[in-house]
């Protein structure tokens, strides 16, 4: 079968601190508390199934096994990448993710994260690391409770990006409806939940040992990604950022542009405009809000129209 442009139905997850706003992205969404779309998702806890084409209804996992070289010559343990669309109606708990070394012990992988801002509400802002020097400073501070004194909050607004590796203290605030590429891990150790409680009156669990043990100290600051800039007939394109586990770029396509052959496939979000991917005689549209897979075949297709995409592709060092 020749390659084509894997989209996806979403996967909705509700969340004590979720809203409606989904839907005016155009998601159907299942109440006016859902926190998340899983708009690419080969994780068991919301596989993402196929919407289209040949492969409809088929999960990723299944398609890696039958295709093995539209994923690259990568003996991928599983698939590397999860994508979701974040609608914080409320502040999210402070967490952590384990790095991989960590999280392998329990099952899972480490979570490296990064935030695309797709829109903030004026006054915005996150919680970025902590102002503890060290652990043993960290801990008592976490377990007296002194959040405002530990926690180091930052204004965001659309359009920044923002990289939280592992062991990074963080959480999303209240009125940010946000793009996130990450690893594909759900292990997630939660240190302050605002005291809040759900439905039943029930508080959700901390983490506070395996909060501790992750964290890193000191905190490594909040670093905006550089001016790296490169451009080519058609595009513009930021370096947004390179890790361990996946680069991100955000490209400006105007008129008629080439992308460069990969040794991997890539995900591909439309942030803005619209336009058309053409690889040969097939050509397929693209619309803002579509996140789609394309094979590595595919990775050298054209890209035309007035668009602004974010491409992420898996790091392939380390896996
Ligand atoms: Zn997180």
């Amino acid at each position: 079968m020749d390659a084509y442009p894997l989209r996806f139905h979403p996967v909705f997850k509700e969340r004590i601190w979720g809203g409606s706003r989904l839907r005016s992205l155009g998601y159907q969404i299942p109440s006016d508390r859902t926190g998340e779309a899983w708009v690419i998702s080969d994780h068991d806890h919301g596989p993402s199934p196929v919407a289209d084409g040949p492969l409809a209804g088929r999960r990723i996992a299944e398609i890696m096994r039958e295709y093995p070289h539209w994923f690259g010559d990568v003996a991928w343990e599983r698939f590397p990448l999860l994508v979701k669309v974040i609608d914080a109606a409320d502040d999210l708990s402070v967490q952590v993710h384990p790095d991989d070394a960590y999280a392998r012990l329990r099952g899972d992988w480490g979570k490296t994260e990064c935030w695309y801002v797709l829109d903030a509400e004026p006054g915005a802002c996150i919680v970025y690391g902590h102002r503890a020097r060290d652990r043993e400073v960290l801990k008592q501070m976490m377990e007296s409770g002194r959040w405002d004194d530990l926690l180091v909050r930052v204004n965001v607004r659309a359009g920044d990006f923002i990289f939280v590796p592992s062991g990074t203290l963080h959480a999303l605030g209240r009125g940010l409806l946000v793009l996130e590429i990450q690893q594909s891990s759900d292990t997630t150790y939660r240190v302050y939940d605002y005291d809040r409680v759900d439905t039943g009156g029930r508080k959700r669990e901390l983490h506070l040992a395996d909060a501790l043990a992750v964290t890193r100290c000191p905190s490594p600051p909040l670093r905006r990604p550089g001016r790296a800039r490169s451009g080519r007939e058609g595009a513009e394109i930021d370096h947004l950022l390179f890790c361990d586990a996946f680069s991100v770029e955000k490209w400006k396509v105007n008129g008629m542009t080439a992308f460069p052959q990969r040794d991997v496939f890539v995900l591909l979000s439309v942030l803005e405009g619209e336009g058309r991917l053409v690889y040969g005689d097939r050509s397929w549209a693209l619309h803002r809000g579509d996140h789609l897979l394309l094979p590595r075949p595919l990775t050298s297709a054209k890209a035309a129209g007035r668009m602004t995409l974010l491409v992420s592709v898996p790091s392939v060092s380390t896996h």
